[in-house]
């Protein structure tokens, strides 16, 4: 079973996107792409674009970010802890019914594919509530915020 036969490419994404092929652009993907559990904030593209000697002002990030979301390359999200956005990969399941852990300490998301199916069901009952009261829902986000497997092990040994 390979969840990832089909591995994006910076190019790809930006082609999707219907961006240029700038050196920041080219960066900033190869940055997300790297990680791609990892959801990040304007300032961390900024410091990352930085620490590899790419020059990009912080209009032009955020523009490159907002296009990205609006090209369904990348999602946001908003982290209320720290009152900023997140930006991270689009996945496929993402268009799904899907259940999503982040960590609240590393900011990690983790899918979580064993609970497709009873998610599956939870979204299925939500989408008929509303479509009872004449709504028409079209996508159910399920988010369970906590600490990962990673971060507990690492305040243990604290
Ligand atoms: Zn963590």
């Amino acid at each position: 079973m390979s969840a990832s036969a089909h591995e994006p490419t910076p190019a790809d994404a930006l082609e999707r996107a219907g961006l240029r092929r700038t050196r920041a652009a080219t960066a900033v993907l190869d940055i997300l792409l790297a990680d791609p559990s990892r959801s990040w904030t304007h300032h961390e593209v900024e410091c990352a674009l930085t620490a590899r000697g790419v020059e990009a002002n912080r209009v032009t990030i955020y523009r490159l970010l907002e296009r990205l979301v609006s090209a369904e390359v990348l999602e946001k999200h908003a982290d209320h802890a720290d009152r900023t956005w997140r930006f991270g990969l689009r996945t496929l399941e993402s268009e799904l019914a899907q259940a999503r852990f982040e960590c609240d300490a590393c900011h990690r998301h983790f899918q979580l594919p064993q609970a497709s199916e009873p998610t599956k069901a939870a979204a299925d009952q939500i989408l008929n509530a509303l479509s009872s009261l004449g709504h028409l829902g079209q996508r159910v986000d399920l988010s369970i915020h906590g600490t990962c497997a990673g971060c507990i092990d690492t305040s243990v040994q604290n």
